[in-house]
């Protein structure tokens, strides 16, 4: 089983590589990384969350398919933006507001490595965009005030030191 890797890690802060290749091995990934979404009560997990450095990440919103998104592509994002609270798995305990444009557009390719495109608003578009950012190697943290990261850092050391 794989565990969720936490901030820290260098990984987390990386960009991810590209998937050049579409065997059982990505599907195992995919399978192990919806495993620990599971496990985790998260609603999206991207690969380099699980220590694996590859453009992969899932969503998995209640009531909802799981979405995979392999080598994605956020094609266009709304002027219109909105503010919601976000968590991570991988700062456990750790939630903020978050501004985000409020509509995506996305392409990408299925776990056999077939092309698909759609638009997403709401939680959906949420979600998207936070764990397409774990592929860049940037984290929700980054997305806030300096002032308001100090603040919850120093929690989350706390926290991480219990
Ligand atoms: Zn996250």
């Amino acid at each position: 089983m794989l565990g969720i890797v936490k901030y820290g890690e260098l990984v987390l802060t990386q960009k991810a590589n590209e998937v050049t290749e579409f065997n059982l091995n990505l599907e195992k990934l995919v399978f192990e990384m919806h495993d620990a979404m599971v496990r985790d009560h998260g609603m999206g997990l991207a690969a380099p969350q699980v220590g694996v450095s590859l453009r992969v990440f899932i969503v998995g919103i209640d009531g909802e398919p799981l979405r995979v998104f392999i080598n994605p592509k956020i094609t266009a994002a709304s002027e219109e933006t909105s503010e919601y609270e976000e968590g991570c798995l991988s700062f456990p305990g750790l939630y903020f507001n978050v501004t985000r444009p409020s509509a995506v557009e996305i392409e990408a390719v299925d776990v056999r490595g077939k092309p698909f495109k759609m638009s997403a608003d709401g939680i959906l578009a949420r979600v998207i965009q936070h764990e397409y950012d774990h592929l860049d190697g940037v984290l929700f943290i980054d997305r806030i005030s300096p002032a308001k990261r100090r603040r919850a850092m120093a929690h989350f050391s706390r926290m991480m030191s219990m």
